[in-house]
Parts: structure tokens; sequence; C-alpha cells
């Protein structure tokens, strides 16, 4: 049926899943799915990935055909619908049909195999005052309710109808044609039904949602921020999503988004604030007052005498964030200090402050050493910037080079 082979894909993973070797006979494979498959039913507490790659490897290794071209090609081309739809099975059905009913006893709690509604994801921003404070956000929301009217059936009578269009099954299957000797199925939810598999006759349709199954309903929804709640944390409404008939209903999710603060930066339970000192000040104490995320006025000065130097840190023990579920803890407040220094003074000024700091070693250089130095005049420069130009010239030479015949014949592999 395929003339040109695709690409070689992996075709040991479902193999390793399964933990049996790549000669395994239908039987290990049997073995090893059931005893996998206890092991990780989500049921009993295991993980829903792993039970869902087991099923999904199980599926394609039974079946000779898939397994054949799985050996051959890969993952990739069950994937593409070749061999007759290698598409995902439901972990659920495979389990079952595999047990023929629960393993566990009492009677299959699945019955009948629901679909996992989508979860909705809202971002909500909100300030730092709000993360350090705590606050509670009312969110009006409309979702989707299964109708009270009909419960969900979408019928006065309760009955309905398989759908015409796919015989029921909520699928159509279509065939594409690749080349002359090549093929590719898809299948693709049914049109008519919206793959429910089910139509309602027009007359038996409930009044209230229209044979529709589902109503809007406003809601209102209380968002509580807890202190210390971090950006990017989330809030779960568990099963508030929209509601659809045999479908377990999702979770409306909240993710917090910070917005940027005026003053403040926080990093974890750290907070962050940036101060600049006269050089007065820097050398000579200082005292300002700064308004906390609270209101509260915080009253911060240096130690006398004390000089600040420029880009130096100081810290405010407990000023920081609360943690999250420990309010009463908090993190540091940090000041980064920048010193602006005066562009220039005049010769009295010179004179008085040389009187009053240390004297550094220019003053102690004799006339004799003085004249037989050279001369030499200091200008302004903006480092980065001179830096970046001098490696952008740097770069243009060397691409040049690389454009030269000869150049580029070097780079080339060394054939004929
Ligand atoms: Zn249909
Ligand atoms: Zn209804």
């Amino acid at each position: 049926m395929f003339r040109r082979a695709p690409k070689r894909g992996d075709n040991t993973k479902y193999y390793e899943i399964l933990g049996v070797s790549k000669d395994a006979s239908q039987d290990d494979l049997k073995k090893a799915y059931k005893k996998a498959a206890i092991k990780n039913h989500p049921d009993k507490g295991g993980d829903p990935e792993k039970f869902k790659e087991l099923a999904q490897a199980y599926g394609v290794l039974s079946d000779p055909e898939k397994r054949e071209i799985y050996d051959q090609y890969g993952e990739d081309a069950l994937k593409e619908g070749m061999g007759g739809g290698g598409g995902v099975h439901d972990p659920f059905d495979i389990f079952q049909s595999f047990f023929g009913g629960s393993p566990f006893g009492g009677g299959g709690s699945r019955g009948r195999r629901q679909r996992r509604g989508e979860d909705v994801v809202h971002a909500l921003k909100v300030s730092l005052e709000d993360l350090f404070l705590g606050t509670s956000k009312k969110l009006s929301l409309s979702r989707n309710v299964l109708c009270s009217k009909c419960n969900g059936k979408g019928s006065k009578s309760g009955a309905s109808m398989k759908c015409a269009g796919c015989q029921g099954t909520g699928m159509k299957v279509s065939i594409r044609h690749l080349g002359p000797s090549m093929m590719q199925q898809m299948q693709h939810p049914c049109n008519e039904c919206k793959g429910t598999g089910e139509t309602i006759n027009d007359k038996d349709r409930c009044p209230q949602c229209k044979g529709e199954k589902v109503v809007q309903e406003k809601k209102v929804l209380e968002v509580v921020v807890e202190k210390g709640m971090q950006n990017g944390q989330k809030i779960t409404f568990p099963g508030e999503a929209d509601e659809a008939p045999d479908t377990i209903t999702g979770d409306i999710v909240f993710v917090l988004q910070q917005k940027e603060h005026p003053k403040f930066r926080r990093k974890g339970e750290d907070l962050f604030v940036e101060h600049t000192l006269s050089l007065a000040e820097a050398l000579c104490d200082f005292q300002f007052v700064l308004t906390h995320l609270d209101g509260r006025q915080l009253l911060i000065k240096s130690n006398p005498g004390e000089v600040v130097k420029p880009d130096s840190y100081k810290a405010i023990n407990d000023e920081g964030m609360p943690m999250y579920q420990k309010p009463f803890m908090k993190g540091n407040l940090y000041i980064h200090f920048t010193v602006d220094f005066p562009d220039s003074l005049n010769p009295g000024q010179v004179k008085e402050l040389r009187g009053v700091l240390p004297a550094g070693p220019s003053t102690q250089l004799t006339d004799m050493e003085l004249d037989e130095c050279e001369e030499t005049t200091l200008h302004d420069v903006n480092i980065e910037e001179e830096m970046r130009r001098k490696q952008q010239a740097q770069q243009e030479a060397y691409d040049e080079d690389e454009d030269m015949p000869g150049g580029a014949q070097r780079v080339q592999c060394p054939q004929q």
C-alpha cells in the first residue's frame, strides 16, 4: 500500500512503557499490561498520564497490523492514520475490554465512560498591595449548566435517536488520496450531531434549552487572594466550568498576575526599594520616610557618622512580604542606595572639602616628579556604547571576510 517509506521514527518507546522486549509474544504483552494497568489505575491513586500511556502502548502492540507499522515506522506513522486509524483510544475502554468490568470488585464504578470537560483559565490582575494585605474579588461569569427542565437530555420524553449521519458513533471517516497508491484515513466529529451521535425529534425538543441540553447561567465567584500569594499562583474552583452531558465538569482556574509596582519590587518573600541620596546625605547622615504597602510610615535613617557608598544595600528585617499561609512571618525589605554626586564644585568648595576629607595620593607628588611626566587629557565616555560599537565593527570585518569567494570555499566539505 505504501510506496515510499516515511521517515523512520522512534519505535521502542511502547515496548519500554510496557517493560517488555521487542520480540515479546501477545501473551507477554497481556501480562505486562495487566500488571502495570492495575498498578497505575487512577481509581487506585495511579498517575492518569502513565495509565493513558500504557493503554496507548498496549492498544497498538496488541494489534498485529498496528504493531507491524509501529515497528517499521514508529509512532508518527500511526498518528498519521496509516494502517486504518491508529487514533487515540480511551484508556478506560481498553482497560474494561481487558478485564470485562472492574478488576477491583464492587462492580464497574465507571460504568459509562465520561470525558472530562475543559478547564477554563482566567488571568486575574492584582496589585502588590493585594498580595501583601490579602483581598477578595467578586467576579461575575456566565457558564453552561445542564438544562434543569430536561435534565440535560434535550428532549421532553428523554428519548433521542441515533444520528443518521454517523450511525450514532459521533465520528465520520474520510479518505484522502495522497498519491496513486497512498491514502490517508481521517476521523473527525460528525457535523450533523456535533459529535454526540444522537439527534432529537423536532417535536420532542425541550422548550427550555431548545434541544441544546444546556442553558447559560450567570454566577458570581468570590476569589480570595490570600496574603503572600505569588504572581502566577493558581486559585481553582473545582467543577465550576461549563457543564455538558456525560462530562465531568472542568475547573475554573484563576491565575494571579501581579501588576508592576511603581516603588517596590518583589523577589520571593523579600521586597526591594530604590533610594537616591545626595552626596551630603551619603557622607553626613540621612533620614527619610518610606510609606509601606499597608500605608504605615517607616522612618529610615543612617547610624550617626556612617557613610553610605554608591550601589550598596541595606536591609530591614521582617518588613518584606508576608509568607503564604504563614502571614505572621515576613521576608526582608532591602534598600538599594544610589548616590547623586554633584557635577562640579567651585574652587572655594574644593578648598573647604580638601580641608576636611582624608587626603589622596595626588597631593603627594613633588615638582621633580611632575616635571618628568607627560600631560594627558581626560574626556567622558559611555563605556558600554563604546564597546558595543567596537564589537560591531569587528563583526562586520569578519563577515566581509566570509563573503569572499575564497573564504566560502574553505568552509565547504572537501568532496570531489
Ligand atoms: Zn452524527
Ligand atoms: Zn432542556
